[in-house]
């Protein structure tokens, strides 16, 4: 059937990797007048922010907060430890870490470089390589992207660590969990991470433009020694303000504190550890259904190891560039928004399915069901009982 009218009326579903869906929640939090910024409930409100955060982060250390989308933190935390000059080592599973690196280079650091394509976790061997040539310690900082989200990797941040302590190497441990906070477990401080950076928009569900830089003693450390940090970019007068106005160097962004707030209550009423666990279960129906199309030949999941993959984010390739008509079908018939590709060779051939945030069985079903319907009308050809074998996952008997 052609030309037929379009189904795309009703609630959408915007299932890309970033902006993810708000809740109601959060929406219903912030419609609400300009609160006073000197006095009262915003100002005795902060606090809660900032100890909810951390328990999010699972770290009892320091939490700046920042104006900024995840770009901004990626600087922010860049200027608090990093002078110009000094070496920083980006071992890079995906776009995104590149994107780090050249923030790096663009305040004046020398990037080492350790690229591990588009489609595989970080290669310890060449780590550790890295790390044991650097006998001066020239090495100041190590980035490390826990998901990138353009390839859907997931690396592993604890085996990293060990690495570092294993070779005696002084670097800071700096985490990107933009993709990865309320989604993947992460554990700033059990795992060893000094500096972590992260965003709103994601797993935390609020509308982008509030970004957080968590660090440790030891990266205090770092940022005492520097010679100097900008003055909008220092974490210092951030995490332990004696104004209100410090916490912001200016205006707080008061309508995503009340969004934030109220994320962070879903967050600790659902509880961090269901809240890893519905990930993971919602997860593994999406790839046992993108598996068993893949038995078609024509589409294919970018990371092939389960053990590697991000539970917030697939990132996938169809033969022919058909990722993109699938994209606009999905979007245009359907109501169903999907992750473009990026980083990859061929940009058509490949999109993302983002699940992360706000999301729950009946809507991953409805995203499978949506891809599902384009690959049928695309006449792609597909393995058959992908959305059988995805509810069986979810009925807890895949
Ligand atoms: C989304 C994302 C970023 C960039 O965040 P912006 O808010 O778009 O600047 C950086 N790193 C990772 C891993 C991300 O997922």
């Amino acid at each position: 059937m052609t030309n037929q009218v379009s189904l795309a009326q009703g609630r959408e579903y915007l299932a890309i990797p970033g902006p993810s869906v708000m809740p109601d929640a959060v929406l219903r939090a912030m419609h609400r007048p300009s609160p006073n910024i000197y006095d009262g409930e915003l100002i005795e409100m902060m606090p809660t922010l900032t100890d909810d955060l951390r328990r999010v982060a699972r770290t009892r250390h320091n939490v700046a907060i920042y104006i900024a989308n995840g770009h901004g933190t990626w600087e922010a935390a860049l200027s608090n430890v990093i002078a110009p000059g000094e070496t920083v080592l980006a071992p890079a599973s995906g776009r995104f870490t590149h994107g780090w690196a050249e923030m790096a280079e663009g305040i004046g650091a020398q990037v080492e470089m350790l690229d591990f394509g588009t489609a595989s976790p970080w290669g310890f061997d060449r780590i550790a390589e890295a790390l044991s040539a650097d006998t001066e310690h020239r090495i100041k900082a190590v980035l490390a992207v826990h998901v990138d989200t353009s390839s859907s990797v997931r690396n592993d941040i604890p085996t990293l660590r060990a690495l570092l302590d294993d070779l005696g190497h002084p670097a800071l441990l700096m985490a990107d969990c933009i993709a990865s906070l309320g989604c993947d477990r992460f554990e700033m401080d059990a795992w060893g991470v000094d500096v972590t950076v992260t965003a709103c928009q994601k797993g935390l569900m609020t509308p982008a433009g509030v970004g957080f830089v968590f660090f440790n003693d030891k990266a205090q450390a770092k940022r005492a020694a520097m010679p100097r940090v900008s003055q909008y970019w220092d974490w210092q007068p951030r995490a332990n303000p004696e104004m209100f106005y410090q916490y912001f160097n200016g205006t707080a962004p008061t309508h995503h504190l009340y969004g934030l707030r109220a994320a962070l209550d879903m967050i600790h009423a659902e509880g961090i550890e269901n809240v890893w666990a519905r990930h993971e279960h919602l997860a593994t129906a999406v790839w046992t259904a993108c598996e068993i199309w893949s038995e078609g030949g024509a589409l294919h999941l970018n990371v092939a190891d389960r053990a590697h993959r991000s539970r917030a984010v697939t990132a996938l390739r169809l033969t022919d560039g058909l990722g993109t008509p699938l994209r606009s079908y999905t979007e245009t018939q359907l109501g169903l928004t999907l992750g473009i590709g990026l980083g990859m060779a061929d940009t058509d051939g490949c999109f993302r399915l983002g699940h992360m945030g706000h999301v729950n069985g009946q809507m991953i079903m409805g995203m499978l069901g949506g891809v599902e319907t384009a690959m049928a009308a695309l006449n792609i050809p597909r393995g058959k009982g992908a959305l059988e074998a995805a509810a069986a996952v979810l009925a807890g008997q895949g």
